[in-house]
């Protein structure tokens, strides 16, 4: 239950506290129905009174809110339809704006009104007011038509006030609409300020909490945040109001670890004798360090009756799937069955071909048959498949006859089910939610354990908080053997010949006796790219907003190209790509796995987990529709066999273009840490948080993970222990209200509503 509902105050209807008018016009124009909703929010920024808003950079078509100073006013009557037109020319004092002659001048901005009678009188050269509207552009000129305004040196909201402190007062500035002012938000939340009972409000922070960070208390935030005195007031609120997201964050996930943890799970202990020591005596190689810990950790877990939880980190390369295979195996020796979701089917497909090459002998086909503890069957269910062979796959599984089964989104569908399913193991997790990690948890009888592998590595603060729930472990370091690889960014823009030598490149490679892939951004000539629902990352264009006003490379041309390529005569090329047949798909793979293909052009499909000893140069064409981990996690599918590797980042863009930043920071570094920092630098935060989490959460108001760790790592401390030491949050009734609607944000005003 709501504990904030059952809060009096908070729960209670706005037009008990500003009454029925202004009550319905919230409700309206910003959804909001309590007076707990309205307090909350937040202005987005604050305006100095003395500054005037830069001009040159309020931004086009969007709703603004500035404060300018009146240059010159000329009201004229129309010609062609009554009524009189009034143009006021407004300036941040940027240019140097001769009166009447400021429209396209940088700092000036036409304003212009329509029948604008108060206008005309008000709005004299000299005075500075506050304009709010839609910033147009008519000719080259910017503009703002009939938008809302208010003098600035007599402000109706605040009389009698002493002059010098209201020019020190911060204009707070609400995220407005087109019909709803930011000045008549902050009138309205005047109102409730002074007639709500501030004192009777929840605060979810602990008192403790508060006395050790020296917040202001819960009544005097909310009054600092709206109607702050200066800077330093709005600051110390959003001080308390940030810590306060953070640990609600942070209690929210880990509660959930906690309900995790207290499900009981069925044990999965070692076998003294089974499948994994079999397995570990036939490895080709030895475990690093760090693979060896994490799978003594892992052993341990899988052996216990609650579920592990556990996210496993690890450099592209780091050789993940061998810890997750003997995690696997393990369960499979204690009489379960074990899960493997992959992001697409090439590497679902990719992962059932070496898993099962790995197992060798230990491994088993659903046609030999036979049944012993000597081996295991290994199955492969994708959404693709022939109607026969999925139908075959999804018996085995529901049967127990497949111990490992391998797939992708399709495990996730209704019809699938399992005998007793022990462990899933999900990787490239970046890709999944939190949702569709439950989704498969439902399809065990108890709680399954669960196994994240991510390849990217994340910073810490978006690890706390995307993966809160998650114990964490990490693979630091890559198995010995492994060649470097170089990266180059060919810049055909400075050197045109260069698009010639990468084939001979390649060739020279490939006479050598490797093999070569080749990446495009696209499939064809006229589409959008290769992107599967679950390959969904924002791509090099969304970053950018600069849409392709090029032809980029594509598969089939590119293909059609090398065909007439002297320097690649009589080379076996193929093409590979999410649209192809399942089959001829995985014959494709099968045939560069084989070394027959000597050179494969293909989308991202390769992105993640392929796995191709032989292959030593990745070419990227178009290199800068990628971002900066698509790149890093392309790269990596070469120098994998102790081979060295190359990869060439083909861009057509000129140097200094802002997208070449990312190939250069690509182009110094293989550390995958520095370059998801880079990365996360030139994403927005929505961005990072939004893929995983869906489900219609709120968003984070005043929280940035990449800018407030500090506060996120305090958060995470004070949640634990309080979480720890009180599981139900029985004894922190307003914390846990603000997690449920944090989790729930649609609760409040569904009940508002019934
Ligand atoms: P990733 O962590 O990127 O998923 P993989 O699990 O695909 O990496 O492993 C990459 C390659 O390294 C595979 O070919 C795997 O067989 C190999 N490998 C894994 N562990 C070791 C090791 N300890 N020594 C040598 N090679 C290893
Ligand atoms: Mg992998």
């Amino acid at each position: 239950m709501n504990a904030e509902l059952d809060n009096a105050e908070a729960g209670l209807g706005l037009e008990r506290r500003i009454g029925k008018r202004s009550a319905a016009v919230i409700e309206k124009h910003l959804g909001i129905t309590t007076v707990g909703g309205l307090l909350n929010y937040f202005p987005r920024r604050y305006m100095d009174r003395g500054e005037l808003t830069p001009i040159s950079e309020v931004p086009l078509d969007e709703d603004v809110t500035l404060i300018a100073r009146v240059v010159s006013s000329s009201t004229r009557f129309m010609k062609t339809r009554r009524g009189s037109l009034t143009d006021v020319v407004i300036t941040d004092d940027a240019g140097a704006a001769a009166p009447g002659t400021g429209t396209g001048r940088p700092g000036t901005l036409k304003v212009s009104f329509f029948n604008g009678h108060r206008a005309k009188a008000e709005l004299q050269p000299g005075r500075r007011a506050l304009f709010s509207g839609k910033i147009t552009r008519y000719g080259g000129a910017l503009g703002l038509t009939n938008p809302d305004f208010q003098l600035l040196d007599e402000d109706p909201d605040t009389p009698g006030m002493d002059p010098e402190a209201l020019a020190a007062m911060p204009i707070p500035v609400y995220p407005a609409t087109a019909k709803l002012t930011s000045w008549s938000i902050q009138k309205v939340v005047a109102t409730l300020l002074e007639t709500a009972d501030l004192d009777a409000l929840p605060d979810p922070l602990p008192a403790q909490i508060t006395a050790r960070e020296k917040f202001v208390p819960v009544a005097d935030a909310y009054r600092l945040i709206h109607a702050p005195h200066g800077p330093a007031d709005w600051q110390r609120a959003r001080d308390r109001f940030r810590y306060q997201e953070a640990l609600v964050l942070q209690a929210a996930l880990a509660r959930r670890r906690a309900q995790l943890a207290a499900e009981e799970a069925t044990a999965r202990r070692p076998a003294a004798e089974g499948l994994l020591t079999a397995f570990d005596r036939q490895l080709p190689f030895t475990l690093t360090a760090g693979q060896a810990a994490v799978g003594k950790t892992l052993a341990a877990e899988l052996g216990q009756d609650s579920p592990m939880n556990r996210l496993l980190q690890g450099e592209v390369g780091s050789g993940k799937t061998v810890v997750a295979l003997r995690a696997m195996l393990q369960v499979v020796d204690a009489g379960g069955q074990a899960a493997l979701l992959a992001p697409t089917e090439v590497l679902a497909a990719q992962h059932f071909e070496s898993i099962r090459r790995t197992l060798g002998p230990l491994s088993r086909d659903g046609m030999l048959g036979g049944f012993g503890p000597d081996a295991v069957q290994v199955t492969l269910l994708t959404g693709s498949m022939p109607t026969a062979a999925r139908k075959q796959a999804m018996l085995d599984a529901a049967s127990g006859t497949a111990g490992i089964v391998i797939g992708t989104h399709a495990l996730l569908s209704d019809n699938v089910s399992f005998y007793d399913l022990g462990l899933i193991v999900v990787d490239e997790q970046h890709r999944f939610g939190v949702e569709q990690r439950d989704v498969l948890r439902s399809k065990a009888r108890k709680p399954p354990h669960l196994l994240v592998m991510t390849a990217t590595p994340i910073p810490r603060t978006v690890a706390m908080t995307v993966f809160g729930d998650l114990e964490t472990s990490v693979l630091d370091e890559l198995p010995a053997g492994r060649a470097p690889i170089t990266t180059h960014v060919v810049g055909l823009a400075e050197h045109p010949a260069w698009a010639t030598r990468i084939w001979s490149r390649a060739r020279e490679e490939i006479d050598a006796g490797h093999q070569v892939y080749i990446v495009c951004p696209k499939i064809g000539s006229d589409d959008d790219g290769d992107f599967s629902p679950g390959e969904a990352e924002p791509t090099a264009a969304d970053l950018d907003g600069d849409s392709a006003a090029r032809e980029l490379a594509s598969v089939t041309a590119v293909v059609e190209q090398l065909r007439d390529e002297p320097a690649l005569a009589g080379v076996p090329v193929a093409p590979l790509h999410g649209r192809l047949d399942p089959a001829l798909k995985s014959e494709t793979m099968a045939s560069f796995t084989a070394n027959q293909t000597k050179l494969l052009v293909s989308t991202t499909v390769i992105e993640v987990g392929v796995d191709v000893h032989n292959a030593t140069l990745m070419v990227i064409l178009d290199a800068d529709r990628f971002g900066i981990s698509q790149l890093h996690q392309l790269r990596g599918r070469v120098g994998r066999g102790g081979l060295p590797g190359t990869c060439l980042l083909v861009t057509a863009l000129e140097p200094g273009h802002p997208s070449r930043r990312r190939l250069d920071a690509v182009a110094a570094t293989t550390d995958g840490f520095a370059l998801s920092q880079e990365d996360l630098k030139l994403r927005r935060e929505g961005d990072i948080l939004g893929a995983s989490q869906s489900g219609g959460r709120s968003t984070l108001k005043l929280l940035r993970v990449l800018e407030h760790e500090d506060v996120i790592a305090r958060a995470r401390q004070d949640a634990w222990q309080i979480v720890g030491g009180d599981p139900s949050l029985g004894a922190h009734p307003a914390l846990a209200a603000s997690i449920d609607e944090y989790l729930n944000p649609e609760k409040e005003a569904f009940l508002e509503r019934g």
